[in-house]
């Protein structure tokens, strides 16, 4: 069998001539239409596909420009393939490496681009696009999320009266003070060890009752509450969810798929007792809270006195049931601030009028 090519070398008439290829053993051999054959042994051979189209076939002596054979015939390919010459295999082998090298740098390259332009641009859009899903979403869906984030929670209410009535009017004093309407404040006293406290978005507020065994006065309760409440009104629930889903938030913002965004809250709604809020969250928390119990001649200095204690008390055996510590962690800056604002206070609160150990003693 034999396939036309062409072979260059210094030898020929103008270095180069049309000439047929064959096979023989090892060796390709260009017979050509005049003077002597010429011969490449394939254990010795680079081999390279060349053309804009990748289909002319170049064989050449291994570190020499010439002799160099040369055939757009596949057929010459499929022979030498069919012959299995193994000094070949190695040529073949690496020549399917640069293809792919090769490939990949004139697909990946482009690819990685695009790719880092969506990604580049969503992240550019990202963090606004959570503030804006925060505000297209209705406080229903805040509601919503609410009861599902609070549902495995609700376990052994305490129906006391006199407990969750205490409760209830500290909320009560607080929300009065909260302009926006539409959130549904509604207190659940649990039975639990714990101390800590949740406020769900929408209003749904999670008490323990091991807060209020460790608390001392009804203030330093209200000040735990007037931090979560904050959390409701500053909706940081919805924007936790919406940061954890951040790529496909600002997705949907670019549409304007509300539903879509409301659909995410959702879903995201069943982890939210478990996630934690970012630092920034808390300050804001901590400061919207102060000012709340300011508004509602509340003292404030019980938000922050109530986590000192706490982190003192705590402060040498970390107590997992202290899960408000964990949560909030009482560092120095977060220390300084509240205390800052407390200085500018004028002395004129009106104290809480709740027996606070008697409905301490409830508890016992
Ligand atoms: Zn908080």
């Amino acid at each position: 069998m034999s396939w036309k090519g062409r072979a260059l070398d210094p030898s020929l008439p103008n270095g180069r001539s049309e000439c047929t290829l064959r096979l023989s053993g090892a060796n390709l051999i260009a017979e050509l239409p005049e003077g002597e054959d010429m011969t490449l042994n394939l254990g010795d051979v680079d081999y390279v596909v060349r053309g804009y189209d990748k289909k002319e076939y170049v064989f050449r002596k291994k570190n020499a420009h010439h002799p160099l054979f040369s055939t757009y015939d596949i057929g010459l390919i499929k022979a030498i393939k069919e012959a299995n010459i193994l000094e070949f295999n190695e040529a073949l082998h690496r020549h399917k490496k640069d293809t792919w090298a090769s490939r990949r740098r004139k697909y990946i390259i482009p690819f990685v681009m695009l790719i880092t332009l969506i990604v580049g641009g969503t992240w550019f859009v990202a963090y606004p696009a959570v503030d804006m899903a925060v505000a297209v979403t209705p406080i229903s869906v805040d509601r919503e999320v609410g009861k599902i984030a609070i549902a495995d929670l609700i376990h052994n209410e305490v129906q006391d009266p006199v407990v969750t009535g205490a409760i209830q009017k500290i909320v009560k004093r607080l929300v009065k003070h909260v302009p926006e309407k539409e959130f549904h404040f509604n207190v659940h006293v649990i039975d639990n060890p714990m101390v800590n406290a949740f406020a769900a978005p929408g209003g749904e507020i999670v008490v323990m009752t091991g807060l209020i065994k460790e608390s001392e006065s009804a203030e330093e309760v209200a000040g735990v509450l007037a931090h979560e409440i904050s959390h409701v009104t500053e909706r940081h629930g919805l924007e936790k969810i919406y940061r954890q889903a951040v790529f496909l938030i600002a997705l949907n913002v670019i549409i304007g798929d509300a539903g879509a965004i409301a659909e995410i809250a959702l879903n995201g709604a069943s982890d939210l007792a478990n996630l934690g809020f970012s630092r920034s969250m808390e300050r804001e928390a901590d400061l919207e809270g102060h000012l709340l119990l300011v508004k509602s001649g509340i003292n404030p200095s019980g938000l922050r006195s109530f986590f000192e204690k706490l982190a003192k008390k705590h402060e040498h055996n970390e107590n997992a049931a202290v899960r408000l510590l964990s949560t909030h962690p009482l560092s120095k800056d977060r220390v300084e601030y509240l205390a800052e604002k407390e200085k500018e206070l004028k002395n004129n609160f009106e104290k809480l009028d709740i027996d606070w150990q008697a409905v301490k003693d409830k508890l016992k």
